[in-house]
C-alpha cells in the first residue's frame, strides 16, 4: 500500500507534529554526528523564517480587513466587546511577562548575539547570495531597486498560490479580500510544510556546536508558557463565576468538544463553528453572544498567542543577556496585542507575527528558529486558551442572567447528557 505513495503525498499526508519530532531526533543524530561543521545546517531555518516574516504583513492586513468586513456586531456591543477583549488580551500579556521574569527561562542557555548569524555567513556564499534575495516582505522587491530575483520569486508564489482562485467570481470587494486572504493562507500553508527542514537544521546546528546546553533552557521555556496559560485559564473561569451566570465547570463541560478540537487542530478557526454550535446548544447562551465571542472574537482574541509571544521575546532576550528596558517591555505589550489581533487562527500563525514583536524591539529574528522546536506543542496549547478566550467573552456578554429558555428546567433536562446545570446559585 504504503509503495505506491509518492514521497511528496507521503510528506503532506503525515501529521506536521509527527515530521517535526521526526526532524528533531534526526537533528540530534546528525548534530551529535557532524559537531561543529553543523553549524551551516541553521541556514534552512534562516529560509523559512524569512519567508514567514515576508508574509506577515499582509496576512495581518488581509485578516483585519476581512474581519471588519464580515463581522455583523450590533450597535452598542461593539465598545463592551472591544473593551472585554483589550483587557483580556493585555491580562494575558502580563501575566506571561510576569511568570517570564519570574522563571527567567532564559538565564539557563547563553548566546552570543548572532551566533548563528556568523556561523551561517561563513558557510556557503551561493547560498547567503540567494538568500539574499529571498524577499524580507511581499511589497519590499517593487519598491526596492535591483531585486529583480525577489520580484521573479513572488511572481512565481503569487501566480502558483492564485491559480486556485483563478476561477472564483470576484463580485464585491468582501470577495476581493477573500481571495487575497486565502491567497496569503496558501502561501503561509506552503511555508508550514517546510518548517520539519527548518527544526531539524537548527536543531543539528545547535547539538553540534553547542550541545545539549540550549534544550535544558527550552524545557524551562515549556513549562514557563504552560504556568503563564494555566494562569491565564485561571483568570477566565474566576471571571466567568463572578461575571456571568454559568459556572466555570459547567462551561468547561460543555465546550469540551471544541476544546479537544482545538487542540488537537491547533486552528481556533477551523474550531469555531464548533465553538459556537456547542456555545448555543450545551452552554445554552444567547444567539448573539455566542456569535459575537466565537466569530468575532476567533478573529480577533488570540490571548494565548499574545501571552506566547510576550514570554517568547523575554526568553530569547534573556538568552542573550539583554535586559529590555520599560520602554521596550512596553513596546513587547503593545506590538503583541497587534500581533495577536492579527494573527489568522491557524497552525503556526502566531510564530509569523512574532517577527513584528522581535523586530519592533530590535531582537534578532533569527533566533525564533530555536522556537520552532517546541512550538508544534505549544501551539496546541495556546490555541486552546484562544478558544477559552472567545468562550469566555461569550459568557461575560451573556451576562448575570440566562437567556429565558436556558432558565427552565426543560433545557436543563435537555442539556449536557442530563448534567445538570448549577443554576442555583443566583438567588
Ligand atoms: N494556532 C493558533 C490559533 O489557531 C494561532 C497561533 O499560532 O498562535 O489560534
Amino acid at each position: 500500500m504504503l509503495e505506491n505513495r509518492s514521497p511528496a503525498r507521503w510528506w503532506t499526508e503525515t501529521p506536521l507534529y509527527l515530521r517535526i519530532i521526526g526532524a528533531l531526533v534526526l537533528g540530534v543524530v546528525v548534530g551529535l554526528l557532524l559537531g561543529k561543521n553543523a553549524a551551516a545546517l541553521a541556514t534552512p531555518a534562516k529560509l523559512i523564517l524569512r519567508l514567514l516574516g515576508a508574509v506577515a504583513a499582509p496576512l495581518i492586513l488581509f485578516a483585519i480587513v476581512r474581519a471588519f468586513l464580515h463581522a455583523r456586531i450590533e450597535r452598542g456591543t461593539a465598545p463592551k466587546l472591544a473593551r472585554l477583549l483589550l483587557l483580556n488580551t493585555t491580562v494575558a500579556i502580563l501575566i506571561g511577562m510576569a511568570v517570564a521574569n519570574l522563571i527567567r527561562p532564559g538565564d539557563h542557555a547563553q548566546l552570543t548575539p548572532h551566533e548563528t548569524h556568523a556561523a551561517a555567513k561563513g558557510a556557503a556564499d551561493p547560498l547567503t547570495q540567494f538568500l539574499d534575495n529571498v524577499p524580507k516582505s511581499v511589497l519590499g522587491p517593487l519598491t526596492d531597486d535591483g531585486k529583480v530575483l525577489s520580484v521573479i520569486l513572488l511572481a512565481i508564489a503569487f501566480g502558483l498560490a492564485l491559480r486556485r482562485s483563478r476561477d472564483t467570481p470576484v463580485r464585491t470587494i468582501a470577495d476581493l479580500v477573500d481571495v487575497g486572504f486565502n491567497t496569503m493562507l496558501t502561501i503561509l500553508h506552503w511555508i508550514i510544510q517546510v518548517i520539519p527542514f527548518g527544526v531539524f537544521g537548527i536543531v543539528a546546528s545547535i547539538v553540534g556546536t553547542k550541545g545539549f546546553s540550549d534544550f535544558k533552557a527550552l524545557g524551562i521555556f515549556v513549562i514557563t508558557v504552560l504556568v503563564a496559560l494555566g494562569l491565564h485559564t485561571a483568570y477566565y473561569l474566576i471571571r466567568i463565576r463572578l461575571w456571568s451566570w454559568p459556572r466555570p465547570l459547567y462551561v468547561l463541560r460543555g465546550m469540551r468538544d471544541a476544546l479537544v478540537m482545538a487542540f488537537s487542530t491547533a486552528s481556533s478557526t477551523a474550531t469555531m463553528p464548533v465553538t459556537y454550535a456547542r456555545l448555543r446548544d450545551n452552554v445554552k447562551l444567547r444567539e448573539q453572544s455566542a456569535s459575537l465571542g466565537a466569530l468575532v472574537g476567533a478573529n480577533f482574541n488570540n490571548d494565548g498567542t499574545a501571552l506566547y509571544e510576550a514570554v517568547s521575546a523575554l526568553f530569547i532576550a534573556q538568552m542573550l543577556g539583554m535586559e529590555l528596558t520599560l520602554t521596550q517591555q512596553l513596546m513587547v505589550v503593545l506590538t503583541s496585542i497587534a500581533a495577536s489581533v492579527g494573527a489568522a487562527g491557524i497552525p503556526e500563525a502566531g510564530l509569523v507575527t512574532m517577527t513584528l514583536v522581535f523586530k519592533a524591539v530590535g531582537l534578532p529574528v533569527e533566533y525564533i528558529a530555536i522556537l520552532l522546536t517546541v512550538d508544534w506543542f505549544l501551539d496546541r496549547c495556546r490555541t486552546t486558551v484562544n478558544v477559552l478566550g472567545d468562550i469566555n467573552v461569550s459568557c461575560l456578554l451573556d451576562g448575570q442572567t440566562p437567556a429565558p429558555a436556558a432558565s427552565t428546567s426543560s433545557s436543563m433536562a435537555h442539556n449536557l447528557n442530563n448534567e445538570a446545570i448549577p443554576l442555583g446559585d443566583k438567588p
